[in-house]
């Protein structure tokens, strides 16, 4: 029995751990689970996995009896690490939005418990600090997004073998064959609209600005100790292939199925066994074709900003993520066209100071210092509708 803290619990990717773990409730125990204010949703899994402890960072102003007395419950903007280091948990799955996971993952790792990662920022903005630690820890870092959890899977009969190549899959998202001038004014329905996955609003509109595949072109660097120039991304609209490695001979090996999350988010928290998910397996017959094409550098300008951070170094990914996530909320709160997402990131990344081998505590005063450089430029009126 593995017991496992959810934190984002109420999330696409909260409640999909969530039902992997009642169908497998002889293997999973929940010991706490943490969301930011959806206390109704919250209430509903209490009743339904008996956690140790309940988390908001906003207080409800009501919680129901039954409900209330059902565990421990914590309140408060420090949550996640009151609750990461107060739990008995095995392990902790970091499912919140946002670099507001890091401190959080850092602290599991201090405290010996294992982190399962679905939340990628914490990797953008940490990725060194973050991979050291868990080398510290002695525990690998399991990954949830599906891209990595495809080359961590495509990696388990390496044999020592270090892979070559890492070739990211991206399904190009809802602009993928949208003209550039049409990508520059698209609308929040639109942009929300994706085609293969049902996901959070943040990575949502990340996916469709491609901004999503540099974020996971820097995770995958850390994850897998590549450099940025062994890692491709190629555009595979069916989202079939979930990502693939290369090896010195040339052999590629690649995971494949159905584009249903339950799959990684259940590799991560049975790893190395695999266990069923109750989702949809592939019908190859049924398939017309795979195809591939290479990525538009023109049209989504934000996936060549991953590589310039990387080649930057330091904190240039706290940087980039930082304004990202400034012009993610700028964009779905109507103060910017979707094309001026890239262009208030990098306009950010111009002008805000990189500090070379940061401390933790460096990475955070970047994130402060691109987010309010951003949101100096918003209010400046250059970005404006
Ligand atoms: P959602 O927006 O659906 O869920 C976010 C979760 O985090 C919610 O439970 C939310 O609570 C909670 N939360 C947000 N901020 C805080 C906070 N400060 N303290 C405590 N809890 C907080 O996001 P997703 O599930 O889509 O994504 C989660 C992460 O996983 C992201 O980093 C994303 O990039 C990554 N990811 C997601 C994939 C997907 O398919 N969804 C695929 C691959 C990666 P509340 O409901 O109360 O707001
Ligand atoms: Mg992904």
């Amino acid at each position: 029995m593995r017991r496992i803290a959810i934190l984002g619990s109420t999330g696409s990717i909260g409640t999909q751990a969530l039902d992997v773990a009642a169908r497998h409730s002889d293997r999973f125990q929940v010991t706490a689970l943490v969301a930011h204010s959806s206390g109704e949703k919250l209430f509903e899994q209490v009743r339904a996995f008996h956690p140790q402890i309940a988390a908001l960072t906003v207080e409800p102003e009501n919680i129901p009896e039954d409900v209330k007395n059902a565990c421990q419950w914590m309140f408060g903007e420090n949550v996640l690490l009151d609750v990461v280091r107060a739990c008995e948990a095995d392990d902790v799955l970091v499912s919140v939005v946002g670099v507001v996971g890091l401190a959080a993952v850092m602290e599991a790792l201090a405290c010996g418990k294992r982190v399962l990662l679905a939340n990628k920022e914490p990797l953008v903005a940490g990725g060194e600090l973050v991979t050291e630690a868990a080398r510290r820890a002695g525990h690998p870092l399991l990954p949830v997004d599906s891209e990595h959890s495809a080359i961590f899977q495509c990696l388990q009969g390496a044999g020592g073998n270090r892979p070559e190549r890492l070739i990211l899959t991206a399904s190009g998202g809802p602009f993928r064959t949208w003209k550039k001038e049409d990508i520059a004014c698209a609308t929040k329905e639109q942009a929300l609209r994706h085609p293969n996955w049902s996901m959070g609003r943040k990575i949502t509109i990340d996916s469709a600005s491609m901004m999503n595949k540099a974020l996971e072109v820097i995770e995958a660097r850390w994850l897998f100790d590549m450099p940025a120039e062994r890692i491709d991304v190629l555009i595979h609209p069916q989202s079939v292939i979930h990502s693939m490695v290369e090896y010195a001979d040339g052999a590629v090996m690649a995971q494949l199925g159905t584009p249903d999350m339950r799959l990684p988010i259940l590799y991560a928290m049975s790893w190395p066994e695999r266990l069923p998910t109750g989702g949809k397996r592939l019908d190859f017959a049924a398939m017309n074709a795979l195809t591939f094409e290479q990525p538009d550098l023109e049209r989504f300008p934000g996936l060549g900003l991953a590589y310039r951070a990387l080649e930057a170094g330091g904190t240039m990914s706290a940087i980039l993520n930082g304004a990202n996530e400034v012009a993610v909320d700028a964009f779905l709160h109507d103060r910017i066209r979707f094309g001026q997402i890239a262009e208030l990131v990098e306009e950010t990344m111009l002008s805000v100071p990189v500090t070379a081998s940061p401390t933790l505590e460096q990475v955070f005063e970047s994130d402060r210092a691109a987010r309010a450089r951003a949101q100096a430029l918003l209010r400046a009126g250059r970005f404006a509708r």
